[in-house]
Order: C-alpha cells, then sequence, then structure tokens
C-alpha cells in the first residue's frame, strides 16, 4: 500500500512535488506531466460548454494534504482552496490523528431525497393514506425513469410523507422519494424522477402539484468520522470547551462550521463536485434540531486524549456532473482513490474533522493569527517581488513589522537589497552561457553574456582572516596575489546562487582580488587580476576554460574559445537582449559533467565531434544575431543547441521541466546553461520576460 506519510513536500518546489507524488504512487507519468505542464487544467473551450458567457477560465491553488488514513486506507487528499493555513493545518492533523489509527467512518446508506411538493388538496389525511396505498406503483413508476440505475443496483427505495400548512392555513404535503443514485450526486437523476412521477403523485393527491426537485437537505446521506488526538490534557480540555461554545452559540457556531466546510469544500471543489449543494446541506443539518449549532462533538478521554466526531450530510458524486469535462476534477478525483460516491464521502467527512481540530488547537493554543500571518507574509513578499536568498529575510521582517502589505514587504526587499549595494571594495560578474558549452572545453567557440555587478566584496580590518569561504580557496587567492596582512573580515555579497552553472566561485574570486587590489594598493592591471582569478578557479574546476574568470572580470558579452589559450572576442550590443535564468534545487557538478562527456566522447569520437562543430557554428552564427537583436532566430539557435546538449548527456529531468515551461510561456529559445547535471536554464523572451518568470515561479524555480 501506498504510505501517505509525504515527510518534506512542503518544504520542496512544485515540481518536486510532483515527482514525490509519482514516487509514490499517488500519480502515474502521464497525469504527473499534464500537472507539470499545466495540461490537467479545464480549457476555455470546454468552459464555454459548462455554463453560460464565458470568458476564460479562473485559477485557484491546488495543493495535497498527506497523512490521512481513513478506514485503514492511507490517501493523499486533493485540495482547491485560495485560503492559507488550510492545506498546513489539515496535513498535521491527520498526521496527529494517524498515529492512533487515523480516521473511523460510518454511514448508514446514502439516498437523495426527491421532493414533490402538493397543494389544493379537498382531504390532506385521505391524500397520506392514498399516497400509501400507491406506494409500490409510484416506486415502481420512479424507476421506470432510470432503468440504468437499477441496473447498477440503484433506484427508488422508498417515499415518505411530511403534513405542513402553508402561512394561510391551506395543507401543503411534501412527498419525498428516497433514492440510491449509487455514485452520481443524483441532482439530475432525482429531479429527472419527481418531474416524471409527479402527476402520479397529484392525481393519488387530488391535488396539484406545486414544485419537484431534489432537497438538498441530504440526511439520508449522513456520514460520522471519529478520531482521537493524543495531546496535552489542558489542550484537549481547551478544545472540547471551544466545541460546547459552538453547541450552544449560533453566532460562534457558524465561524466553527466554516472551519469545517474550509476542509470539505475544498475536496468538494477538487474532485469536481458541487460544494454548494453539500454547504446548504451541511448548514441545514446544523440548525435541524431547531437551533443552529457545530457540526461536530469533541470530548476529552480518561487518559487526556481528545476524542473527535462529525456527522454531516455529503451526497456527493464519482460520476457525473462536470467530471467528464474537467481534467483537474477528474486528476483530484484519482488522488483520492476513492473507489465509490461513499468512499469520497467518507474521505471529505475525515478532512471536515481534521479542519475542525486544526483550527480549534490552533485557537486553544498559540492563537490561530500567528499561523496564518506567516503564510500571508510569504504570499505578499512574493508579491513584491522578493526571491533567492531575500525571501525569508523579507518574510521574517515583514511578520515582525507587524504591517503585512504589499508597500511594506517592498520597503523592505529596498532595504535588503540597498544593503547587498552599499559601496564595495571589489566586485565582479556572473556569466550566462548563451551556447557552445560543452564544444568550449574541445576547442570550439562559445557565446557568453555577463551577469553584471552580481558579486560585491567589502574588507573590513581586524584581528584575524576571517569569512564564510571555502577555506583553500581563500588561502590560494591571497597566496596568488602576493598578501602576507591577512587581519581581514572578507564580506561577500552575491545575487548569484552557488553551484548553479552562474560562475559564482570565479565572480568571488575576482570581486576578492579586486578589493585587496584596492585596499592594499596591490597595482594589479585587468589582466592581471584575470590571471589571479583563473588560479583559483583551478581549485574549484579542476581544468576550466578561463571563461568565467574572463566574463567576471571583463564583465562584456563575449564570443570566445580555448585553442590552447583563451582567445576572445567582446561584443557591442545594439540593445541588451531580454534574458531569463532560472533553477531549481537540483546542483550540478562542473567536473562531473565535463568528465562524463569525456567518457562519451571516447565512445563515438567522430559523432561528438561533429556536434561540437555544430555548436561552433551555432555560437558563431548566434554572435552575429546577438549583436545585431535578431531574437527570434537567436531563440532558434538557443534551443538547437539544448537539444545537442540533451544529446550529449548533461541535461536532466527537472532542465527540461524548465526549458520547457519558459518555452511554452512565451520564450523563443530556452536551454540549459553551464555543465548541466542540474544548475540553471537560461530563456530568451522578448516581449514575454513576465509572462516566463511567472510560469517558472509558478513552478517552484528561482529566476533572476
Ligand atoms: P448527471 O446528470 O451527470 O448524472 C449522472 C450520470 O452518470 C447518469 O447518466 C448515470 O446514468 C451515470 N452513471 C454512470 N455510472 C454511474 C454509477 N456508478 N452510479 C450512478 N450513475 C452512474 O449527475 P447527477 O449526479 O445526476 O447530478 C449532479 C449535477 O447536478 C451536479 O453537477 C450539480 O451541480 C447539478 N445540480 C444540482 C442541483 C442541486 O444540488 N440542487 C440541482 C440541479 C443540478
Amino acid at each position: 500500500m501506498n504510505t501517505s506519510s509525504l515527510r518534506g513536500i512542503y518544504k520542496l518546489p512544485v515540481a518536486e512535488r510532483i515527482a514525490r507524488l509519482e514516487e509514490g504512487g499517488w500519480l502515474d507519468a502521464d497525469t504527473a506531466a499534464r500537472l507539470r505542464d499545466g495540461h490537467h487544467v479545464v480549457s476555455v473551450g470546454a468552459a464555454d460548454r459548462m455554463i453560460e458567457n464565458v470568458i476564460g477560465v479562473f485559477g485557484l491553488p491546488f495543493a495535497v494534504a498527506p497523512n490521512f488514513v481513513v478506514n485503514g486506507r492511507e490517501c493523499v487528499v486533493p485540495l482547491v482552496v485560495e485560503e492559507p493555513s488550510i492545506v498546513a493545518g489539515l496535513s498535521s492533523a491527520a498526521s496527529l490523528a494517524k498515529r492512533s489509527g487515523g480516521f473511523e467512518v460510518e454511514n448508514a446508506g446514502s439516498l437523495l431525497i426527491g421532493q414533490v411538493h402538493v397543494t389544493g388538496m379537498a382531504d390532506p389525511d385521505h391524500a397520506i393514506s392514498a399516497v400509501e396505498n400507491a406506494k409500490s406503483e409510484l416506486l415502481a413508476a420512479a424507476n421506470a425513469v432510470h432503468p440504468r440505475l437499477v441496473e447498477r443496483g440503484g433506484g427508488a427505495r422508498d417515499i415518505e410523507l411530511r403534513l405542513f400548512a402553508l402561512p394561510d392555513g391551506s395543507p401543503l404535503l411534501a412527498v419525498h422519494v428516497l433514492v440510491d443514485t449509487r455514485d452520481a450526486m443524483g441532482a439530475n437523476l432525482v429531479n429527472s424522477i419527481c418531474e416524471a412521477i409527479a402527476p402520479d403523485i397529484a392525481a393519488v393527491c387530488e391535488g396539484e402539484v406545486a414544485l419537484r426537485i431534489l432537497s438538498n437537505l441530504a440526511d439520508r446521506s449522513l456520514f460520522a468520522a471519529r478520531a482521537r488526538f493524543a495531546l496535552d490534557a489542558e489542550v484537549s480540555a481547551a478544545i472540547a470547551l471551544a466545541n460546547d461554545i459552538a453547541l450552544v452559540d449560533p453566532y460562534r457556531a457558524a465561524t466553527h462550521n466554516k472551519g469545517v466546510m474550509n476542509g470539505v469544500d475544498a475536496v468538494a471543489v477538487a474532485t469536481g463536485n458541487d460544494w454548494r449543494a453539500i454547504e446548504a446541506g451541511a448548514h441545514a443539518f446544523a440548525a435541524a434540531a431547531g437551533h443552529y449549532r457545530a457540526l461536530t462533538r469533541w470530548t476529552v478521554a480518561d487518559n487526556g486524549d481528545l476524542l473527535g466526531e462529525i456527522t454531516i450530510p455529503l451526497k456527493v458524486g464519482t460520476v457525473g456532473g462536470t467530471l467528464s469535462s474537467n481534467p483537474a476534477a477528474a486528476l483530484g478525483l484519482a488522488l483520492t482513490g476513492a473507489q465509490s460516491a461513499e468512499e469520497l464521502a467518507g474521505v471529505m467527512a475525515a478532512v471536515g474533522l481534521a479542519q475542525n481540530f486544526a483550527a480549534l488547537r490552533a485557537l486553544a493554543t498559540s492563537g490561530i493569527q500567528a499561523g496564518h500571518m506567516k503564510l500571508h507574509a510569504r504570499s505578499v513578499a512574493a508579491a513584491a517581488g522578493a526571491s533567492g536568498e531575500q525571501f525569508d529575510q523579507v518574510v521574517k521582517e515583514l511578520v515582525a513589522s507587524g504591517e503585512i502589505k504589499d508597500w511594506k514587504a517592498r520597503e523592505i526587499l529596498a532595504d535588503v537589497q540597498g544593503a547587498k549595494t552599499e559601496e564595495p571594495d571589489g566586485s565582479a560578474a556572473g556569466k550566462v552561457i548563451l551556447l557552445g558549452e560543452h564544444g568550449v572545453v574541445y576547442g570550439r567557440h562559445a557565446l557568453a553574456l555577463p551577469i553584471p555587478d552580481a558579486v560585491h566584496v567589502r574588507l573590513t580590518a581586524t584581528d584575524a582572516l576571517s569569512h564564510k569561504l571555502p577555506e583553500k580557496y581563500v588561502k590560494r587567492l591571497l597566496a596568488e596575489l602576493g598578501v602576507e596582512d591577512t587581519n581581514w573580515h572578507i564580506d561577500v555579497a552575491s545575487r548569484l546562487p552557488f553551484g548553479k552553472g552562474l560562475g559564482s566561485s570565479a565572480a568571488v574570486a575576482v570581486a576578492t582580488a579586486r578589493a585587496f587590489n584596492a585596499k592594499l594598493g596591490l597595482g594589479l592591471d585587468v589582466a592581471a587580476i584575470n590571471a589571479v582569478a583563473y588560479e583559483v578557479e583551478k581549485l574549484a574546476h579542476g581544468t576550466p576554460s578561463g571563461i568565467d574568470n574572463t566574463l567576471a572580470t571583463y564583465a562584456a558579452p563575449m564570443l570566445f574559445r580555448n585553442a590552447g589559450g583563451l582567445q576572445y572576442d567582446a561584443l557591442d550590443l545594439a540593445e541588451a537582449p531580454p534574458i531569463l535564468v532560472a533553477w531549481g534545487d537540483e546542483t550540478g557538478r562542473t567536473d562531473e559533467q565535463v568528465a562524463g562527456v569525456r567518457k562519451r566522447h571516447a565512445q563515438a569520437t567522430a559523432h561528438f565531434d561533429a556536434i561540437f562543430d555544430e555548436m561552433d557554428r551555432l555560437s558563431r552564427d548566434g554572435a552575429d544575431l546577438l549583436v545585431a537583436g535578431q531574437w527570434q532566430e537567436l531563440g532558434a539557435l538557443m534551443n538547437l543547441c539544448h537539444g545537442l546538449l540533451n544529446g550529449i548527456g548533461v541535461s536532466t529531468p527537472a532542465l527540461e521541466r524548465m526549458v520547457s515551461l519558459a518555452r511554452q510561456a512565451g520564450a523563443t529559445g530556452a536551454k540549459l546553461t553551464g555543465a548541466g547535471g542540474g544548475g540553471s536554464i537560461v530563456a530568451l523572451c522578448p516581449g514575454t520576460i513576465d509572462e516566463v518568470r511567472e510560469a517558472l515561479r509558478q513552478g517552484g524555480y528561482n529566476t533572476l
């Protein structure tokens, strides 16, 4: 059996969460690929066939809550909801419940009530006995409406009667037809039954049909879920008290039940069910005793554990409705693993109880607001443009400020960025290879762009050398520079991620060399700085091509090659290229990738050489296109180069995903950049940079 404990899934980027679900057996490869590519979403055409006056489709976050065990079955629960904290609350409640065996759910059948309302009866008592007498004929007529439903084991089961007086005193008979709709929610099935048998009922009652439609007070489809939570007795008592309050105070009960429905509705939407029907039923049932009250009961066991129970009407479907037209709903339903509508309703009942537990525990302990605010701060920080290393700092300061507002996030972000841009003692550029990586190791040309002003270094005099860089790296640098006075603190501020193929180590070497050159008046010229950095690079990359340190030093677009010595032509561009760089968690090791290619090159030398020749041509032609600003054509060459890099075995599924997201969002060219095996991609996005950035961020990737 698959385990629903997807430990640490909340820390992963979106693409890797999907991979975890695939590995765990919760998604098949096709579904995972559709999710990754965003192809699971209902199309505008399909939406146009669902309702009237469609102008588009509306997105909502689609998430999963792990850790659920319902009647002994592990399940991952799909949730579609825009409110922060619900998913986290559910995951943690389910995990705690799992330790005591999970959720037990029971139901005594699942029937939907169809109503035929009859008025104008001269003798209501006679009408009641006439309907009782005609019951079997009426049920037979009802079952003749949907023979397929009867074949599936469903159909009309019973007829019940309720007599009312209308406000003018005249009698109203509500004739209830109880229908087993099997795996369908059943609204249309039952409505058509009501419409078909209403004339017979009116005739039997000697009255007139007023209305004929299902009831959403689905109290013949009640689901009871129970769970035990091992808690501190004091917390258990506080939760039980919170529940008691919601049993007597309807104002509190409304908020209490809203929490329950936070979970139930999110599953309903994710599985294509009619959440308005479920809401209507739940609240009507909550008021059935005569006053509106909590749907749950919480009590404290003798050992201090908390015992929870919910009873809720849930008439849901695993067939029908929008399930066949909305691929996201079908995906959500498949994730639940539910084999029947009753099993799905059981999961929803468990989710309702779990969500109520999460809300009450937060209320009874630390207060619901703190957790909420942290999650809210994360979305505000992201919207303000915080990313990478700055993200956590902006979130932290935002929460501390108590002003979780967009303007505040922007202010904090500006401060954080400002702190990094304080006048440095030395600075250097990062690099992004546009065309020709790996070919360059075999003497072919490559084309690269600088990432200007990417690393800043400041030196402060102290009484001992201090820094956060690798020790041997600093030692070599100081030796190459001939620095003897080492009582300095080296402070590095970098906007480059480390190990993502963006030349971060060379940029740090160049910026640090420049800082010492300036502080100590070493009198080194640019070429000497470049040479020092090249020596240090050998520590990081074994036999580097020299491109990283050259770009870091000269910070200019370049076409270069290393044929027994680095040769480069700095390029003068007509306009800055619309470039976006993106990376995920995967890190590639240049030395390993170069060694891998070397091995494969030895196995098929002539073919690999032909590829390197083609890379050479792409780089040289690409340089002309770059200078002229011909982005469409340059993009096409980048795509070709990516194909070749994939061909020589340096791409990864994560890089392919990023490339495909970028191209789908409108990049004219997208390819891996650097050695591969992880790291970054570069995308050329004339006029689409915002769309591509957004698509990559939504995929869980960082962008620059
Ligand atoms: P439906 O109209 O799609 O009917 C279900 C279909 O599935 C039937 O044709 C049935 O024959 C078929 N089916 C296949 N396999 C089945 C199985 N194993 N068990 C049962 N049926 C099976 O859907 P529905 O459930 O009758 O109606 C639900 C829809 O009605 C929802 O979209 C809802 O929004 C809407 N609706 C709701 C209300 C309300 O709640 N007040 C009113 C009107 C319409």
